[in-house]
């Protein structure tokens, strides 16, 4: 482990361009739990299920049906904590060694943890927009909350409120600049993802390509080790960053 703290303080302090991939994994030492993992909602309701319901044709033919599910399976994340490993990596924003965080998660723990330069390709958890074009007021986790009704509608032109989530059959957000910054960075951190969702983990092959420096800090095997330039198996990602923070 000592040898992976010196390599990894290494190649961040030699490039001058890194970009962090984060995905579920680097929030479950928060309390959040990943979907395909133990306590994963796959695991315990079926990935096809989820897919089927957190989407986007169901959000529209019946929205009943889909905040009744959302409302049970998919909590507010207001008062989660970043953990340390969130925290490690806006320290090293703050330090000028990393330019930016392209993240899969939906959580704002990136956010809360000080880091200043966040892509979040899947949206925010914690705000809901009007679905009338015309009007996409934006409201926020208490507002659905305390809302008397199932589906929560605009106070200002009663239509439905979508939450501000990438669901499945929907575009990703800021795919170029997610796409721009992946690829052109000279060291490439990916930190907590199976990558096996696209096309995130298409922009990661794209990079690969390239050949230059991937590092993968994730607990199990991704898509892509077989790429990278070191593959850290960490359970204890915070710990890990925090000794390499130690190191620089
Ligand atoms: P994933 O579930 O496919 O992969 C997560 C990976 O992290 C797994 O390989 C797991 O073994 C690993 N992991 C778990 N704990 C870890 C730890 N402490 N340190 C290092 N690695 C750890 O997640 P994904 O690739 O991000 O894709 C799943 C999708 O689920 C994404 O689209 C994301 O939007 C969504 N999601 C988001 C959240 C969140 O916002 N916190 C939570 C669950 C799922």
């Amino acid at each position: 482990m000592n040898k992976e703290i010196e390599q990894v303080a290494l190649m961040l302090k030699t490039s001058r361009n890194t970009v962090v991939v984060t995905g579920a994994g680097i929030s479950t030492e928060a309390g959040i739990p990943d979907f395909r993992g133990e306590h994963g909602i796959y695991r315990q309701l079926g990935e096809d299920r989820v897919m089927q319901i957190i989407n986007i044709d169901c959000f529209r033919s019946n929205p009943d049906h889909f905040y009744l599910f959302y409302r049970k399976h998919f909590h507010s994340y207001a008062h989660v904590r970043p953990s340390p490993a969130h925290l490690a990596l806006a320290q090293l924003e703050g330090q000028g060694l990393v330019k930016a965080v392209v993240t899969q998660n939906i959580d704002g723990l990136h956010q809360k943890a000080g880091s200043r330069r966040v892509v979040a390709i899947h949206g925010t958890a914690d705000r809901y927009v009007c679905t009338n074009r015309a009007c996409q007021e934006v409201y926020d986790q208490d507002y659905v909350d305390t809302y008397p009704l199932t589906v929560p509608c605009c106070e200002q032109c009663e239509e439905a409120l979508k939450p501000d989530v990438v669901l499945f059959g929907e575009p990703i957000k800021n795919y170029y600049d997610a796409l721009e910054l992946i690829t052109g960075a000279h060291l490439l951190i990916v930190i907590g993802s199976s990558l096996t969702v696209y096309p995130l983990a298409g922009f990661v092959r794209d990079y690969c390509n390239s050949n230059k420096d991937l590092l993968i800090i994730n607990k199990g095997p991704t898509q892509m080790d077989y790429a990278a330039t070191l593959k850290v198996d960490a359970g204890h990602t915070g710990d890990f960053l925090g000794r390499v923070l130690d190191r620089i």
